[in-house]
């Protein structure tokens, strides 16, 4: 509301009354009418709310003498009167505040029926494996997305698809006047009419102070998605499941998106209509607050899959569960701009964690116990996308009988899948305790 002067407060979410102008970001309301009305005597007047959604606190480092009106993490609200003169850039973005809006949601959700096939991948979730991947693509110097380490870490990232038996593709991707690249692994299911379920990540790192030579571990952004895609997509080939799978690792998203912007765009009408769900990683190993949380992101198009995705969390994990529906700044954006079903996982409170975009975003600042968490809860909801395959018990058959002159031959299938054989030429024989001897 940038029209004219407002009065504004912020309260408690438990406490927001409902007459007035609103927008709730979690535990946090912040009420506002015309300048005009009364609302409270802590109110103060300003000439109009915007709303800013930050990664990391970009904005904040960029503007420090703007003193935000509401700050939480992510998401900030500030007074038209700070507004700069710029509205966006890939790191922040600025919009109207609007009125009766749900910016970040705490929902309360209710685990499910516990069910056992879910129950038994989510108990495979391996920190050993997770750990050994983040760590080696940490190791690099930078992940840069035109760097040549950047290759060595698709080359890594290349050779676990094959070894797990995925069907692996690259594709250029075109960022300014470099190139970097975009690696995808397919795995068929076992369907006859499939969905495809797409897990992502980026891979590319960022110095946002050194340039392209300065070193950027990246760990947590993105190694620890990165890794996590390596590690879903491990789990996944242990189970048999009906849609296809296609892991994708992004170059080119630090600079603006680029390799996932250019996927999306060459994805034909006919891809996008097969897909059930795009789940992306962007920071899922640094703990922030008490209690482990994770952010959902995505849209109204993706709202089933993020019920699914706080459902698996109630039932398989110990996270808390925060909603967005102001999606920004990673690969999730191109797809739901094309109207796909993608929701981002990503750690809660993310704008706390300082070391992004630098050579201070190390090992150190993992959390191995938050990412298994996000992973666990992540498995479960792809579990649900895929659909398994249940093997079919085998169904006894009917009995065969065939006779001829003085003999009577009768087949059947046991339980246990076996075929037997009786015959009778005067006196019944069992074929098993005659050693197969066929009888003249
Ligand atoms: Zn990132």
């Amino acid at each position: 509301m940038t029209s004219g002067p407002v009065r504004y407060l912020v309260v408690p979410t438990a406490n927001a009354a409902d007459d007035a102008r609103s927008a709730r970001f979690g535990e946090k309301t912040i009420l506002w009418v015309p300048a005009g009305q009364r609302l409270g005597r802590a109110s103060r007047t300003v000439p109009g709310l915007l709303l800013v959604t930050q990664v990391g606190r970009s904005f904040q480092d960029e503007y420090p003498d703007v003193t935000p009106l509401l700050d939480r993490g992510r998401h900030l609200v500030i007074s038209s009167a700070d507004r700069p003169r710029r509205r966006s850039n890939h790191c922040w973005r600025i919009d109207t505040l609007r009125p009766g809006t749900t910016i970040v949601d705490n929902p309360v959700v209710t685990s499910a029926r516990v069910d056992p096939t879910i129950s038994g991948l989510v108990a495979d979730v391996s920190a050993s494996s997770y750990q050994s991947d983040l760590t080696w693509l940490a190791s690099l110097p930078t992940r840069h997305s035109l760097s040549t380490t950047f290759t060595q870490a698709m080359d890594f990232a290349a050779d676990r698809m094959i070894a797990l038996g995925y069907q692996t593709s690259r594709t250029p991707v075109t960022v300014g006047a470099g190139q970097s690249a975009n690696l995808i692994g397919d795995r068929t299911g076992a369907g006859s009419d499939r969905g495809l379920v797409i897990v992502t990540a980026h891979l590319d790192s960022i110095n946002l102070t050194g340039g392209p030579a300065a070193a950027a571990p990246g760990a947590d952004d993105n190694g620890s998605g990165s890794a996590g895609v390596l590690e879903l997509g491990r789990l996944l080939t242990t189970r048999l499941w009906k849609n296809d799978i296609r892991l994708i690792l992004f170059g080119g998203e630090e600079e603006g998106l680029f390799g996932s912007k250019q996927y999306v765009a060459t994805l034909p009408p006919a891809e996008r209509a097969r897909v059930r769900a795009v789940l992306n990683m962007d920071m899922i190993a640094t703990r922030n607050t008490a209690t482990p949380t994770v952010l959902l992101e995505g849209a109204p198009v993706s709202s089933p899959q993020m019920s699914a995705l706080a459902t698996a969390a109630a039932t398989y994990t110990g996270l808390k569960v925060e909603t967005s529906l102001n999606p920004f700044a990673s690969d999730h954006v191109p797809f739901i701009t094309a109207g796909m079903p993608a929701v981002l996982t990503i750690e809660g409170a993310d704008s706390a964690n300082g070391h992004i975009h630098s050579a201070n975003d190390t090992l150190n600042f993992i959390d191995w116990s938050l990412a298994a968490e996000i992973l666990r809860m992540n498995v479960a909801a792809l579990a649900g996308w895929l659909e398994p395959v249940t093997a079919r018990r085998p169904q006894p058959a009917g009995s065969v009988v065939s006779w001829g002159p003085g003999r009577l031959d009768v087949f059947t299938v046991g339980m246990d899948s076996a075929l037997r054989h009786k015959a009778y030429d005067g006196t019944w024989h069992d074929f098993e305790s005659l050693g197969g001897v066929v009888l003249s």
